[in-house]
C-alpha cells in the first residue's frame, strides 16, 4: 500500500530512506490523466515526487505517482486538503477549482502557473479578451447571449461561423459550426444552449495549424520549443509533425506570437500555444493551454528536454533544459478509440504491434480503464532523418502493410 488512496492517509513513503535529489519538493498535480502520467514518468528520472489529485482510482497517472489522492480537482475542500501535502501545486487540466487556488495563494500556497493564469484560460471568452488586450492576433470573436445576438454576429462575421462554449471545452467538445443562419439554432443546441455561456468566432481560413510549447522558469527565463504542425481529425488533435514544414519567416513569427502570449501570463511551467496559419501568411492565436500538451508529446523522444521534464524543472525552480530537437524530425500519431470496448482494444493492439516493428517508433499506452470512440488511448512517436521518411513509416503502421505481408 504505497499509495495515498484516501484523503486521511499520511505521507506514503518513509522520507528518511531517500537520498536527496535535485529537488525535494512534492509536486502536486491537479488531474491524473495521460499528461499527469507522463509528468510522473519524467519525474522518476530525478526522483521528483509527484502527487496527483484525480477522482478516478485507476486514472492513468495513479500507478506511476508518488501518491494519488482520490478526489475531485473541482472540489474546494479536496483541493485544500491536497495542497497541504504538496510543496507546489500545478495542473495537467485547466478545468479545476480556480477560486480555491486563488484563496490558497493568498494563504501562501505556491501555485505554478499562477491561479490568475488558470482563471483567464479556463474561460475561453475571457482568454480571447485577455489576448486581444495584449495585441495578440486572433480571429474576431464576440459574446452571444441569444439567437438575435447570434444572428447579428453571423451577419458581421459571415459563415461558416464557429460557436464555442466558454467553459469546459476539450477535444472539440464545446465547438459547433453553423454553416448558415438556418443552422444557428442547432449549433447552439448542440452546445447545450445559451445558458451554458457561448461566444462566436469568425471562421479562420487556415492552411495549417501550428503549435509552440513555451516554457517559463521561476526566474522568468522563457524558452520556446520548435514550432510544430498539428493535424486535427473531427476537432481532435491527431497527428503532430516536428518541426513544422513552413518557411523560416513563418516559424519565426509563430514563435514570436507564442512568446508574447505566454509573456502576458503569470507563473512558471510549460504553456502550449495553438495557432492558425492563414493563406496570406498571418499567424492567429487559437488558444493557450497552461500545461503540457498533446502537441508536445513528441518531445519525449525528439528533444533534449521533454516538455514534461521541462514543466517539472520550471515549477520546482530548477534550471530549464534545452528544448531543441536531437533528431532531425519527429511525427506523433494519437491512438484514438476506433470502436467501443473489446474490439476497440484489439484494433489499438494491432496498431501498436505494427508500430513496434518500425525503427525509431515508440509506443505510449495510457492504461485507461475504458475504451471509448474518439478517446485518446495512447500515442506513437516516430523519430528519424526527415518528415517524408517518417510519413512513409506512419503510413505503413496505419495501413497495416506489414500485417498483410505476414
Ligand atoms: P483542445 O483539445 O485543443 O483543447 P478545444 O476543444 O479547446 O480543443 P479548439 O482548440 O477551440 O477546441 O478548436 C478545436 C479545433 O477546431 C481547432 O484545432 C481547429 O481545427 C478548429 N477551429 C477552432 N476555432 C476555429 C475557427 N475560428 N475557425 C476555424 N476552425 C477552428
Ligand atoms: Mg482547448
Ligand atoms: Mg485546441
Amino acid at each position: 500500500a504505497s499509495h495515498v488512496q484516501d484523503a486521511n492517509a499520511v505521507s506514503p513513503r518513509n522520507e528518511e530512506s531517500y537520498v536527496h535529489g535535485p529537488s525535494e519538493m512534492v509536486v502536486g498535480v491537479l488531474g491524473g490523466g495521460q499528461l499527469g502520467r507522463m509528468l510522473c514518468q519524467a519525474a522518476s528520472e530525478m526522483a521528483i515526487k509527484v502527487m496527483v489529485l484525480d477522482p478516478q482510482e485507476n486514472c492513468p497517472a495513479s500507478s506511476l505517482s508518488y501518491g494519488h489522492m482520490v478526489g475531485s480537482f473541482d472540489d474546494s475542500t479536496t483541493v485544500e486538503e491536497f495542497a497541504k501535502r504538496c510543496g507546489v501545486l500545478t495542473i495537467e487540466i485547466e478545468h479545476v477549482d480556480v477560486a480555491t487556488l486563488e484563496k490558497l495563494e493568498k494563504q501562501g500556497v505556491d501555485c505554478q502557473p499562477k491561479a490568475s493564469t488558470i482563471r483567464i484560460i479556463q474561460d475561453k471568452y475571457q482568454q480571447k479578451v485577455h489576448f486581444s488586450q495584449h495585441d495578440i492576433p486572433l480571429p474576431e470573436f464576440m459574446q452571444i447571449d441569444d439567437l438575435e445576438g447570434a444572428k447579428k454576429v453571423g451577419e458581421l462575421f459571415g459563415y461558416p461561423l464557429m460557436i464555442k462554449s466558454r467553459r469546459l471545452a476539450y477535444d472539440g467538445r464545446g465547438n459547433a459550426v453553423a454553416k448558415s443562419v438556418e443552422e444557428l439554432p442547432s449549433a447552439v443546441d448542440a452546445l447545450g444552449g445559451f445558458d451554458r455561456g457561448l461566444y462566436a468566432e469568425k471562421w479562420a481560413p487556415f492552411v495549417k495549424e501550428l503549435a509552440v510549447i513555451v516554457a517559463r522558469g521561476r526566474d522568468n527565463t522563457i524558452s520556446c520549443y520548435p514550432v510544430v504542425e498539428t493535424i486535427h481529425r473531427d476537432n481532435i488533435c491527431h497527428i503532430v509533425k516536428a518541426p513544422a514544414n513552413v518557411k523560416w519567416k513563418i516559424r519565426e513569427r509563430a514563435a514570436e506570437v507564442a512568446f508574447n502570449a505566454v509573456n502576458s501570463l503569470e507563473g512558471a511551467g510549460v504553456f502550449a500555444v495553438e495557432l492558425f496559419l492563414t493563406e496570406d501568411g498571418q499567424i492567429l492565436l487559437n488558444e493557450v493551454a497552461p500545461r503540457p500538451h498533446n502537441s508536445g508529446h513528441h518531445t519525449i523522444e525528439s528533444c533534449y528536454t521533454s516538455q514534461y521534464e521541462q514543466h517539472l524543472r520550471a515549477v520546482v525552480g530548477l534550471p530549464l533544459g534545452d528544448p531543441s530537437m536531437k533528431t532531425p524530425a519527429a511525427i506523433m500519431y494519437n491512438i484514438l478509440g476506433e470502436e467501443e470496448g473489446e474490439l476497440g482494444f484489439r484494433l489499438a493492439h494491432q496498431l501498436m504491434k505494427r508500430a513496434l516493428t518500425i525503427p525509431g517508433a515508440s509506443v505510449h499506452w495510457y492504461n485507461k480503464p475504458e475504451m471509448r470512440k474518439q478517446r485518446k488511448m495512447g500515442h506513437i512517436t516516430i523519430v528519424g532523418p526527415s518528415l517524408s521518411n517518417l510519413e512513409g513509416n506512419l503510413a505503413t503502421i496505419i495501413e497495416g502493410k506489414i500485417l498483410d505481408d505476414t
